[in-house]
C-alpha cells in the first residue's frame, strides 16, 4: 500500500462496517433513509402473521405435528429476513453477528423442542428491531428539524400573480417575493427592497446584516423588515441551505474510531461468546454428567444475550446528534470522526489573518516616493488589488468606488507576496518585502509597526501604504477558554511581517506564533507541530479559508471560519465554524468532549448490563425470552443517553 496517511486503511473498515450495517438493518441512524417506512410496514405485518400462527400452534386442538408445523411456520414468518441475512453473511465469512446469534439460538431452542422459547427470541427480536428503527429514525429527523433550516415554500410571480411553490421547483432567474418573517429559500440577488436578515438559523446567533439592492442574500436567512424581491441565481440544490443540510446529514455516515472500535470489537467478541457458549453446552454433560438438554439450552440463552445491539445502534446515534447539536449553533461537523478528534485537541494553530484578526485593514499611514501623491499612491494599489479576495485587497477597494478605480487587464496573486497586475497599461507589483526581494526591487526597510503594503510600478519603487488590523471582539475570550477546557498549545501562524505579528500576539496573548511564512512554509510548520502532540491528541488548524487550503487539509482537524457565502472554505475545511466568531471553537469543543462522554458512558453500561445477564443466564436464572427483552431495554436507555446530546 505505502500510504502513510493513516487514513486509508481505516477507510477500509468504514466500508466495510457501512456494507454490514446495511445487511444488519441495524437501525443505527447511517442514513439508509431510503424505503423505512416500507420496512417497517412489512416488518409489522410479519410480526402479526408470526403472532397469529404461534398461538394457534399453541391453542389450536390439532395434532401434536400440526402444531409444530404452526409454530415452525410462525418461526419462518417472524424471523425469515434474519435467516437470510445470517445465511449470506455466513457465506461471506463474516459469520459471526447478530444475525448469526439469533438464527442460532431460535434454531437451537426448535432442536431441543424449546418451540416456544426459540419463537419467543425470534418475535421479540423483530419487535424489538421495529421500536429501534422508529425510534432512531425519529431522532434523526428531530435532530435536522431542530436545525431550523428548510424552508417550506418560496413565492415566484406567475403571470402577474405571486404563488407559492415548493423551493426545489424555482428555476434560477425566477423573481420570489419574501416578505418579513419569513426565511429566504434560494440563493440570490436582491433586485427590489432593502431589509435586514438575521442569520440565526445558519450560525446559531442573531446578527443582523443589513442588505439592500443588488447584493447577494444566503438561503436560510431569515427577513426582518420589508419585503424583498430576489432573483434566484442558484437551484434549491444548489443553495446554501440545501449543502448544509446534506452535510449534516452525510456526517453521520463517516464513522468515528469509536465507532470502528465496535466493529474491531465484534470481531473478536463475537467469536469468543460463540466458543464460550459451545464450551458450555458441552462440557458439563460430557464430563459432569450434566443434562444435554439444559446445558445446550444454557449455552443458547448466554448466545442470545451477548448480542451487542445496544453498542452498535447507540454508538453512531450519540455522533449523530452531537453533529446536530453543533450544526444548530453554527458549526458544521463534516464527519463523526472529526467531533471525535476535536475531543482530543491538544494543539490549536491559528492563522493571524482574518482568524484572529478582523481582516478589516486600516490605513494608518501612506508614505509615497517619486513624486506620487499619497491618494494616488491608494488608489492605484486598490486598482492593482481589484481581482484579489485577500482581505488587504478587500480593505482597500472598499475606500474607492467600483467606477473609480483604474482599469485593471491582468492580474496574478502570488500566495504570501501579494499581486502582480497591470493597471492602465503599467506593471503594478502591490505586496510585501518578499514580493519586492522576487522582483528585484530595491527600497529603504522602515520598522513600521503593522502591515507594510509596498508598491511598485513598471521596476520602480512608488512607496508604501501601512495597514493596521485589530484582534477580533472574542479571540482573546476564544483563546482563554481554550487553554481552559485543557488545550496545551496555542500558535500563531502568519504570512504577515515580523512586527505586525508580534503586536497581534501581544494583544491577544499567544505566546508562539512564526511570522513571515509562505503557504508551503505554513504547511512545514504544522508538520513540525504535529510531531510535538501525544499519540492519541489531536492538532486542529483554523482559518478563514483564504489561501490555507493545503494547512486545512494538513491538519488532524481543518476548521475554516466564516463560510457564509465562502464555497471555498465549505469544500477544504473538516469543521466549518459559519460565521466568523473565534468563540464556537471552544463551544465546539465542549459538544464533541460530552458525546464521547455520552459514547463511553453507553459503552459501559450496555457491556455492565450484558455482563450481569451472561452470569445470570450462566446459571440457568434467566430464560431466553427475558433475555431478549434485557437486550431492548438497555438498547433504549442507550438511545435515550444519546439523545441528552443535544
Ligand atoms: P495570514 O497568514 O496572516 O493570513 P496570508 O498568508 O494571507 O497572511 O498573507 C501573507 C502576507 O502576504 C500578507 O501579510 C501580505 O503581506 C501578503 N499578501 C498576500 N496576498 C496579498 C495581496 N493580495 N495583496 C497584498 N499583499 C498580500
Ligand atoms: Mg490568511
Amino acid at each position: 500500500m505505502g500510504c502513510s496517511c493513516g487514513h486509508c486503511h481505516d477507510h477500509d473498515h468504514e466500508h466495510h462496517h457501512e456494507e454490514e450495517n446495511h445487511e444488519n438493518s441495524c437501525g443505527c441512524g447511517c442514513g439508509h433513509e431510503h424505503g423505512e417506512a416500507q420496512e417497517g410496514k412489512e416488518m409489522l405485518i410479519r410480526l402479526a402473521i408470526g403472532a397469529a400462527l404461534l398461538l394457534a400452534g399453541l391453542f389450536l386442538p390439532v395434532g401434536k405435528w400440526v402444531s409444530l408445523g404452526l409454530m415452525l411456520l410462525s418461526l419462518l414468518a417472524a424471523g425469515l429476513p434474519v435467516f437470510k441475512k445470517a445465511f449470506r453473511n455466513l457465506i461471506r465469512g463474516h459469520m459471526l453477528d447478530e444475525m448469526f446469534l439469533m438464527a442460532a439460538a431460535s434454531i437451537g431452542a426448535f432442536c431441543i423442542g424449546e418451540y416456544f422459547e426459540g419463537v419467543m427470541v425470534m418475535l421479540l427480536y423483530t419487535i424489538g428491531e421495529y421500536f429501534q428503527d422508529r425510534a432512531v429514525d425519529k431522532s434523526r429527523k428531530s435532530i435536522v428539524d431542530a436545525m431550523d433550516l428548510r424552508p417550506e415554500t418560496a413565492r415566484i410571480e406567475k403571470g402577474g400573480e405571486w404563488t407559492e411553490i415548493s423551493p426545489d421547483e424555482v428555476q434560477p432567474g425566477d423573481i420570489l417575493l419574501v416578505r418579513p418573517g419569513e426565511k429566504i429559500p434560494l440563493d440570490g440577488i436582491v433586485v427590489e427592497g432593502e431589509s435586514t436578515l438575521d442569520t440565526v438559523a445558519l450560525t446559531g446567533e442573531s446578527m443582523p446584516r443589513e442588505i439592500r439592492t443588488g447584493e447577494h442574500v444566503i438561503s436560510g436567512c431569515l427577513n426582518m423588515q420589508k419585503a424583498l424581491k430576489i432573483r434566484a441565481t442558484e437551484t434549491y440544490e444548489n443553495s446554501t441551505v440545501a449543502r448544509i443540510l446534506e452535510l449534516a446529514e452525510n456526517a453521520a455516515s463517516r464513522k468515528a474510531r469509536s465507532d470502528l472500535l465496535i466493529t474491531r470489537f465484534a470481531r473478536i467478541y463475537t467469536p469468543a461468546v460463540v466458543l464460550l457458549a459451545l464450551l458450555c453446552a458441552v462440557i458439563p454433560p460430557v464430563f459432569f454428567g450434566g443434562s444435554w438438554q439444559e446445558w445446550i439450552h444454557t449455552a443458547l440463552t448466554f448466545l442470545v444475550i451477548s448480542c451487542p445491539c445496544a453498542l452498535v445502534i447507540s454508538v453512531p446515534l450519540t455522533f449523530f446528534s452531537g453533529i446536530g447539536a453543533c450544526s444548530r449553533r453554527g458549526i458544521l461537523v463534516k464527519g463523526a470522526n472529526f467531533l471525535e478528534a476535536l475531543a482530543q485537541t491538544e494543539i490549536a494553530v491559528f492563522d493571524k489573518t482574518g482568524t484572529l484578526t478582523e481582516g478589516k485593514f486600516s490605513v494608518t499611514g501612506i508614505y509615497p516616493q517619486n513624486n506620487m501623491d499619497e491618494n494616488a499612491l491608494l488608489l492605484l494599489a486598490a486598482s492593482a488589488e481589484g481581482w484579489s479576495n485577500h482581505p488587504i485587497a478587500q480593505s482597500l477597494r472598499e475606500k474607492f468606488t467600483p467606477d473609480m478605480l483604474l482599469p485593471l487587464t491582468e492580474a496574478e496573486e502570488i500566495p504570501g507576496h501579494g499581486v502582480i497586475a497591470r493597471v492602465d497599461g503599467k506593471r503594478i507589483l502591490a505586496g510585501n518585502e518578499k514580493l519586492m526581494d522576487r522582483e528585484t526591487i530595491a527600497l529603504e526597510k522602515a520598522a513600521h509597526p503593522g502591515t507594510c503594503l509596498h508598491i511598485a510600478q513598471d521596476g520602480k519603487y512608488m512607496g508604501c501604504i501601512l495597514l493596521g488590523d485589530l484582534p477580533k471582539a472574542g479571540a482573546g475570550e476564544a483563546l482563554e477558554e481554550l487553554k481552559k477546557t485543557g488545550v496545551k498549545q496555542i500558535v500563531m501562524l502568519t504570512g504577515d511581517g515580523e512586527n505586525a505579528a508580534r503586536a497581534a500576539a501581544a494583544q491577544l496573548g499567544v505566546s508562539r506564533y512564526h511570522a513571515g511564512l509562505l503557504p508551503d512554509g505554513k504547511v512545514n510548520r504544522l508538520e513540525a507541530l504535529l510531531k510535538e502532540k501525544s499519540e492519541k491528541g489531536a492538532l486542529i488548524f483554523i482559518g478563514d479559508g483564504v489561501n490555507d487550503a493545503p494547512v486545512l487539509s494538513r491538519a488532524d482537524v481543518g476548521v475554516a471560519m466564516g463560510a457564509l457565502g465562502s464555497d471555498a472554505a465549505i469544500e477544504a475545511a473538516d469543521v466549518v465554524l459559519m460565521d466568523d466568531d473565534p468563540r464556537k471553537l471552544p463551544r465546539a469543543i465542549a459538544i464533541a468532549r460530552k458525546t464521547r462522554l455520552i459514547v463511553w458512558q453507553n459503552i459501559l453500561f450496555s457491556l455492565g448490563v450484558k455482563g450481569v445477564v451472561m452470569i445470570l443466564g450462566f446459571f440457568q436464572l434467566v430464560p431466553l425470552w427475558l433475555a431478549v427483552f434485557a437486550d431492548v431495554g438497555v438498547c433504549f436507555l442507550a438511545i435515550l443517553n444519546a439523545l441528552r446530546n443535544r
